[in-house]
């Protein structure tokens, strides 16, 4: 549990009505802040965000000006999607005085709101209870209101469009050009002006197609337009994830990544991309089970990132994505992969090396190694293409997720996160990568599952981190010595592809209870894991980006 502590932080001047002529009365307000407000925001290290932009023209330097601009809108227009009671919740951190002033107001920020993100929205500053579906719906549901939106009655399930009641006081659905006209105009000439900038064809015919989405609310055509994007600037632009929206998962929230490509290292994995059918052909199951024709067309593109804005911005970091999210997209055209390498450099620096510092033998950490890191999380975004997707179970068809349903992100995840190191070997033993790749894939690896599990074994990514730790330490690969860490290298890939191999079958087959049972076995916070996250304490949780380019 937080500690937290109330605090006098402002006095307002509340001016009573009074017939007797009787004067102003000064009232005094309480609002929480978290005692270890501090401590929270000194888990974020503020950490400067470079890209060489030496390597664009003039022309593209000032069209990724302008989307930095744009995406600063975003920003705002995320804010009004995440923040409800608003003007309630700033005034009273506009009193706000003192020594916790600058870190509260700090914390808001990165939160963009009095809840804590990491903390499960757990209030760091006053006493309002988060809601769910955060501003996306009036406050003030009833059950009935909840059947209603349940249903997707009159279009409430939408992807773009705010919730909220007519003057009847009927749920009805705004169009996000309409509620967000004033940013979606701003925005828009923005992006006009970029697209007048550039000389790159593909980013033009991309933010004419965006303007004309926000428009009409429907992102279809610029989504197929963002496939082809070919130039030096990567962007994202829009309302993008349903994470947001803890209700019902409906509504798109903004967000922008405004991004330089390095099309020389693009081109490098897409070599690695063109052995996806034949690691898929080599994965340890019997034949029947391998899927050779899942792998699509996807490209993979490496960036630096410029600017972040919106939901992304807050709270934890990405370092990869792959987009876009509808599916006739996907299949239309596959998804992009687009890896953040200099989000990825700062993480390694300011996350991976101090955790390794404090948690692996001191003989292993000089193989502690940045490729080491940006290679497992390109090769755990690959992994989740190879393996059994579309299933058959006792003659009916249906897919893993299907099947595995509430326990399946945790699963797949572990897959992913596995099938890297064995994906990693696998090319080793092709000449991809030199022999050291060993020592350094599994002591990097090893300083990874902490890094992960520290978000949480209630998130799918953390149990699924859980997963390898526990189940490498019972294999004997990961030992404990006097508080920190060893893995053995040599043991590691045998041992790698044994959970991998667990992991397919069981996927292969759609075994729900042995993915279960996997996950109650393995899944949770063992104490060996506990005692080695207590000692995390201190350590940076994630980075504070501060940007070199600012809208
Ligand atoms: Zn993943």
């Amino acid at each position: 549990m937080r500690r937290t502590l109330w605090l006098i932080v402002a006095t307002t001047t509340v001016l009573l009505a009074c017939v007797a002529g009787c004067g102003g009365k000064e009232e005094t307000a309480m609002v929480r802040i978290a005692e270890d407000i501090d401590t929270r925001l000194a888990d974020y290290a503020e950490t400067r965000i470079t890209a060489n932009l030496d390597v664009l023209p003039a022309s593209e330097r000032e069209a990724l000006d302008w989307l930095v601009k744009a995406a600063g809108v975003m920003h705002e227009a995320f804010v009004r999607q995440a923040l409800p009671m608003s003007g309630e919740i700033r005034a009273a951190l506009a009193t706000v005085h003192g020594p916790d002033a600058d870190a509260v107001r700090a914390y808001f920020d990165i939160n963009a709101g009095p809840w804590d993100r990491r903390f499960h929205h757990e209030p760091f500053f006053g006493d309002w209870a988060h809601p769910e579906g955060a501003n996306f719906y009036p406050l003030d549901l009833s059950e009935a209101d909840l059947a209603v939106l349940e249903s997707g009655a009159d279009d409430t399930n939408g992807l773009y469009s705010m919730i909220r009641r007519d003057n009847h006081g009927v749920l009805t659905a705004i169009p996000y050009s309409e509620f967000f006209a004033d940013e979606y105009g701003r925005a828009t000439d923005y992006m006009d002006k970029a697209a007048a900038a550039t000389t790159n064809e593909s980013l033009k015919a991309f933010l004419a197609a965006l303007a004309e989405s926000f428009r009409n609310d429907d992102f279809f055509q610029s989504d197929l337009l963002w496939m082809d994007l070919d130039g030096l600037i990567e962007v994202v632009l829009g309302p993008i994830e349903t994470y947001e929206d803890g209700l019902f998962g409906y509504k798109a929230a903004f967000e922008a990544f405004v991004c330089v490509a390095d099309p020389a290292e693009s081109e490098r994995l897409a070599k690695f991309k063109s052995e996806l059918p034949w690691l898929e052909t080599n994965l340890p199951i019997p034949d029947e089970d391998k899927n050779p024709n899942r792998g699509s067309d996807s490209p993979i593109r490496v960036v630096d990132v410029v600017y972040t804005a919106g939901d992304t911005r807050t709270g934890i970091q990405t370092i990869a994505f792959n987009l876009p999210n509808d599916e006739r997209v996907r299949e239309a055209k596959g998804s992009k992969k687009v890896l953040l390498r200099n989000i990825m450099t700062a993480k390694f620096d300011q996350i991976l090396t101090p955790i390794a510092e404090t948690l692996v033998v001191s003989d292993q950490l000089e193989h502690i190694a940045a490729e080491s890191f940006f290679l497992h999380t390109l090769w755990h975004e690959m992994s989740h293409g190879l393996g059994p997707g579309r299933i058959v179970v006792d003659g009916r068809a249906t897919e893993v997720r299907l099947e595995f349903k509430d326990i399946y992100s945790a699963i797949e995840e572990a897959k992913a996160d596995a099938m890297g190191p064995w994906c990693i070997f696998k090319m080793q033993e092709k000449g991809y990568f030199p022999e050291s790749i060993y020592q350094q894939q599994a002591v990097t690896y090893l300083a990874g599952l902490f890094r992960s599990v520290r978000f949480g074994i209630a998130e799918a990514h953390g149990a699924a981190n859980a997963i390898q730790f526990n189940y490498l330490v019972d294999k004997g690969v990961i030992t404990v010595e006097e508080g920190r860490f060893r893995i053995d290298a040599e043991a590691f890939p045998a041992a790698i592809e044994s959970l991998v191999q667990e992991i397919l079958v069981m996927q292969a087959a759609g075994d729900y209870e042995a993915g279960k049972t996997m996950l109650d076995r393995f899944g949770g916070m063992s104490d060996i894991l506990a005692d080695a996250l207590a000692a995390l304490d201190g350590v940076t949780v994630d980075i504070l980006p501060s940007y070199a380019v600012a809208h």
